[in-house]
C-alpha cells in the first residue's frame, strides 16, 4: 500500500508448496493485518505500533509460523523469535520467548527509545510474565499450558513437511513507512518446522531477519534461516539500494525490485534449493518483494 510518503507491506512467510486452499485461508488474514498497519500509520500512530498491529493479526491465527500458529520444534515445544527495528537505528530482539501468541505486543513494551537490545528468553522473563496480572497477560495472549501454543494447523503443516508434501505456514513480517518517511520492520516467527533445540534462525537478527535505515531501506525477511544468515542476503541489498541510490537521483521500482531478484538468485546459485522472500520499501519510492521459491504469501 502507498500514499504520500506513506507505505506498508507485509508478508506471511516463504517457501515449500502452498495449495489453493492454503492461501484462500490466509488471505482475508493478510488483508486484516494490511489495513491494521495501514489504519494505524493512517490515524497518526507510531510506525512500531503499525508495524505490531500487523504482526499481532498474523501471530494471533493459526495460519501462520508465528505466535500462535508456530511450528513446534523437535520436541513439540514452541520457541518464538521476534524483531522489531526504527530506521534511526533503535532495535529489540527477543529470541526462544515461550508460551505467547502475541510476542511482538511484549518487544513493543520492552522497545525504548535510544535503546538497542537483543536478548535471549529466559527463566526470569518467563517468571515476570506469568506474575503479571490479568490484563497484562491478555495483552501478550499468554498461554497457561505448552499444549495452548499449539496450533491443529501448525501440527498438520509439521506433518506435511516431515512427508515432504508442503510446508504450508511461515514466518511473518511488516515494513511501514511513515508520512515523516521513517521505516520501521519487524519479522516475528516459530522459526523451521521441527527446529532443533534453542535453534535460532535469520528472523530476530538485525540485518538478517529484519532491518530498517531512514536513509535507505527497510526490509523483513523469511525462507530457510541459515541460508538467509550464511549468504548475507538482506545485508548485501541493503548495500545494492544504497549503491543504487547514489548512482540515481531516484531508485525506479524496477531498479529496486532487479535488485532483490539478482540478490535473491546470487543466494541461490551459491546455495541450491534454499528458499527465501524479502519484502522491502526504500527511503523513497513503492514497497517492493521478490522471492526464490516456489510461494511466497
Ligand atoms: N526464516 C525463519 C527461520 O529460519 C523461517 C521462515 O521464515 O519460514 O527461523
Amino acid at each position: 500500500m502507498l500514499g504520500g510518503k506513506m507505505g506498508v507491506i507485509l508478508h506471511g512467510g516463504a517457501g515449500g508448496f502452498l495449495s489453493e486452499e492454503d492461501c484462500n485461508v490466509k488471505e482475508p488474514y493478510l488483508k486484516e493485518a494490511l489495513d491494521a498497519a495501514w489504519g494505524a500509520l493512517s490515524s497518526g500512530d507510531s510506525g512500531e505500533r503499525a508495524v505490531v498491529a500487523a504482526l499481532k493479526v498474523l501471530e494471533g491465527c493459526e495460519y501462520f509460523d508465528a505466535g500462535y500458529g508456530s511450528f513446534p520444534n523437535e520436541h513439540g515445544n514452541v520457541f518464538l523469535d521476534v524483531a522489531l527495528m526504527r530506521g534511526n537505528g533503535d532495535f529489540i530482539s527477543l529470541m526462544n520467548v515461550r508460551r505467547l501468541r502475541y510476542p511482538s505486543q511484549l518487544a513493543l513494551d520492552m522497545f525504548r527509545p535510544g535503546r538497542s537490545l537483543q536478548r535471549v528468553w529466559t527463566e526470569r522473563l518467563q517468571r515476570g510474565v506469568e506474575a503479571s496480572d490479568d490484563q497484562l497477560k491478555e495483552r501478550y495472549g499468554f498461554a497457561r499450558t505448552e499444549e495452548e501454543m499449539i496450533s491443529p494447523y501448525a501440527v498438520e503443516a509439521n506433518r506435511r513437511h516431515r512427508q515432504k508434501v508442503s510446508k504450508g505456514t511461515g514466518t511473518v513480517g511488516c515494513v511501514v513507512r511513515d508520512k515523516e518517511g521513517r521505516i520501521f520492520a519487524g519479522t516475528s516467527t516459530g522459526g523451521t518446522p521441527n527446529k532443533p533445540d534453542g535453534r535460532i534462525g535469520d528472523s530476530p537478527i538485525v540485518g538478517a531477519g529484519v532491518f530498517a535505515d531512514d536513509e535507505i531501506c527497510g526490509l523483513s525477511a523469511t525462507g530457510h534461516g541459515e541460508t538467509i544468515l550464511k549468504s548475507m542476503v538482506s545485508g548485501m541489498v541493503v548495500a545494492s539500494v544504497r549503491q543504487a541510490m547514489r548512482n540515481q537521483s531516484e531508485l525506479l521500482e524496477s531498479s529496486l525490485r532487479k535488485i532483490l531478484a539478482d540478490e535473491l538468485d546470487e543466494m541461490s546459485r551459491k546455495y541450491p534449493n534454499a528458499e527465501a522472500g524479502i519484502v522491502l520499501i526504500p527511503q523513497s519510492g513503492p514497497p517492493v518483494y521478490a522471492f526464490s521459491a516456489e510461494t511466497m504469501c
